[in-house]
C-alpha cells in the first residue's frame, strides 16, 4: 500500500481523507493556505505545508505550488477531494507524468466526462438515454431555433464546459432564443474559455438521482444504488438521501445498469457518480458524470457499507475490487444534511468565529466537519462546515433520527442553516418524498421571509 498520501483540499473532505488513512496505516501530508494555519486538515495530518496565501487560487488552485509539496515531503499519491483541482485533467497528468499517483480517474476519462458534449456523445454509443436535444454542439441562432422547435419549449442552453450549476439558461419562447443563446455563448466563451453550448428539452419536473460507481484497474465496474439529491436551491444540493424514495426496484435495475454502462464507456477507475434527470413517469435521463468522491457519499456508505474513500484509495494503489456486484447489499435508509454557515433563508454568508461546537451523537449519527470550539471559519471559501448523517432501517425512523440530531447540534457565534433542516424535515411533501428539484425553492418562495 502506499507509504504516505498528500491530500490537495481542505475542509470537511480533507478531513475525511486524512481519517480514511489513518484507519489504513498511510502517512498523510496536508497543503493549507496562510487563512488555513488553525484548520482541521492542517492539525490532524502527520505533515503540513503551506502553499500560499488565502485565495484558493493563489493556494489550493496553485498546481506548482502544491506538486513541489509533494516531492519535499516525498508523497507517493495526490488525492484531489472534490472541487478545486479534483476535476482537472491536466493537474491529473501533471501528477502522473511526475511519477506520483493520481487517486482518481485516468485524464482520459476526465477530459472526456468534463466535456458535455463529448460526453453526450459517448453515452449515445453505450445506449445510455439522454435528454432529448441538440445533436452535439449547437453553432448559431438558426440552427439554435431548429433544435428547440423539434425539442419542443422550454429548452435549456448549456455550456459544455459548464459546471457547479453555472453556464446554463432556460428559455420558453422561440421569441427569446437569440438573445439567451447568444448571452449562454458568450458567457461560456468567458466563465469556461470555451464557448461551445448544446440544446437539451428543459424538464420541467424531475427529480435529480444519480448512481454511485466505483470500477478498478482490472476492469471491474460496479454500482453503489442511487442517491436522491432533489433537495436543491440554485442547484446546490441542500439534503440528500439513498435509496431514492421515488425508484422501485424495477427502475432501480435499469437506472444503475444505465450508470454502469457510462462508467464502462469511458473505463471508468475510481469512484464516480452518473447524474440523471428522473420524469415523473420514471423514464430518466443521463446529464453528466461527476468524476471525483462527491460531497453526499457517506449516504451511499451507509446502505452499502462500503467505505468509498478507503477504495478509491485501494484501487489507486492497483488493488481489484473486493466484493462482486451481487455481495452489495442495500441495507436501510441513511439521509445527510448540509451544514452551511449562512444565513437560513436569506443565505447570506456567515463567516467569523465558533463560539462553541457541540455535535450530535447517539445511534446512527454520523457528522463529518472540521468545526471546533474556537475555530474562526474564513470568508474566502464554501460555507459548508458539516455534514450531518443519520441511517435507519426505513426512512421514516431516519428522518426521525435526523430530526433529533438537528435538535442536538449546537453551532454559537456564527449563523448556519439549522433551521432551514429543522423546517424541511417537518415538512409533509417531504416526509411523503412528493417533491422534485423545485421543491425546496418553490416552498421558500411561499415563506415570504
Ligand atoms: P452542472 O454541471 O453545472 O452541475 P448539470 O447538467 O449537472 O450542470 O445540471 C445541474 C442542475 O440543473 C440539475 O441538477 C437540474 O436541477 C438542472 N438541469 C440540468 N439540465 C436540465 C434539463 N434538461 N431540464 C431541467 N433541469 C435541468
Amino acid at each position: 500500500m502506499f507509504h504516505k498520501i498528500l491530500i490537495a483540499n481542505r475542509g470537511e473532505i480533507a478531513v475525511r481523507i486524512i481519517r480514511a488513512c489513518k484507519e489504513m496505516g498511510i502517512l498523510t501530508v496536508a497543503v493549507y493556505s496562510e487563512a488555513d494555519r488553525d484548520a482541521m486538515h492542517t492539525r490532524l495530518a502527520d505533515e503540513s505545508i503551506c502553499i500560499g496565501p488565502a485565495s484558493g487560487s493563489l493556494s489550493y488552485l496553485n498546481i506548482a505550488a502544491i506538486m513541489a509539496a509533494a516531492e519535499l515531503t516525498d508523497a507517493e499519491a495526490i488525492h484531489p477531494g472534490y472541487g478545486f483541482l479534483a476535476e482537472n485533467a491536466s493537474f491529473a497528468e501533471i501528477v502522473t507524468e511526475s511519477g506520483l499517483n493520481w487517486i482518481g480517474p485516468s485524464p482520459e476519462s476526465m477530459r472526456i466526462m468534463g466535456d458535455k458534449v463529448a460526453a453526450k456523445q459517448k453515452m449515445a454509443e453505450a445506449s445510455v438515454p439522454l435528454v432529448p436535444g441538440s445533436d452535439g454542439a449547437v453553432a448559431d441562432v438558426e440552427e439554435a431555433k431548429i433544435v428547440s422547435k423539434k425539442a419542443g419549449f422550454p429548452v435549456i442552453v448549456k455550456a459544455s464546459a459548464g459546471g457547479g450549476g453555472r453556464g446554463m439558461k432556460v428559455v420558453h419562447s422561440e421569441a427569446s432564443l437569440p438573445n439567451a443563446f447568444s448571452m449562454c455563448q458568450t458567457e461560456a466563451g468567458t466563465v469556461f474559455g470555451d464557448s461551445t453550448v448544446f440544446i437539451e428539452k428543459f424538464l420541467e419536473e424531475p427529480r435529480h438521482i444519480e448512481v454511485q460507481v466505483l470500477g478498478d484497474k482490472h476492469g471491474n465496474i460496479i454500482h453503489l444504488f442511487e442517491r436522491e439529491c432533489s433537495m436543491q436551491r440554485n442547484n446546490q444540493k441542500v439534503l440528500e438521501e439513498a435509496p431514492s424514495p421515488f425508484v422501485d426496484a424495477q427502475t432501480r435495475k435499469k437506472l444503475c445498469a444505465a450508470g454502469v454502462a457510462a462508467a464502462k464507456a469511458v473505463n471508468y477507475v475510481g469512484a464516480g457518480t452518473i447524474e440523471f434527470l428522473m420524469n415523473p413517469d420514471k423514464s430518466f435521463y443521463f446529464i453528466e458524470m461527476n468524476t471525483r468522491i462527491q460531497v453526499e457519499h457517506p449516504v451511499s456508505e451507509w446502505i452499502t457499507g462500503v467505505d468509498l474513500v478507503e477504495w478509491q484509495i485501494r484501487v489507486a494503489f492497483g488493488e481489484p475490487l473486493a466484493f462482486t456486484q451481487n455481495e452489495i447489499k442495500m441495507k436501510g435508509h441513511a439521509i445527510e444534511c448540509r451544514i452551511n454557515a449562512e444565513h437560513p433563508f436569506k443565505f447570506t454568508p456567515s463567516p467569523g468565529t465558533v463560539e462553541l461546537y457541540h455535535a450530535p451523537g447517539g445511534r446512527s449519527v454520523r457528522v463529518d466537519s472540521f468545526l471546533y470550539t474556537g475555530y474562526v471559519i474564513p470568508p474566502y471559501y464554501d460555507s459548508m462546515i458539516a455534514k450531518i448523517i443519520t441511517h435507519a432501517r426505513d426512512r421514516p425512523k431516519c428522518i426521525r433520527r435526523m430530526q433529533r440530531a438537528m435538535d442536538e447540534l449546537v453551532v454559537l457565534g456564527v449563523t448556519t442553516n439549522q433551521e432551514l433542516h429543522q423546517r424541511l424535515l417537518a415538512n409533509p411533501g417531504f416526509q411523503s418524498a412528493d417533491f422534485n428539484i423545485h421543491f425546496l425553492e418553490r416552498w421558500l418562495n411561499q415563506m415570504h421571509l
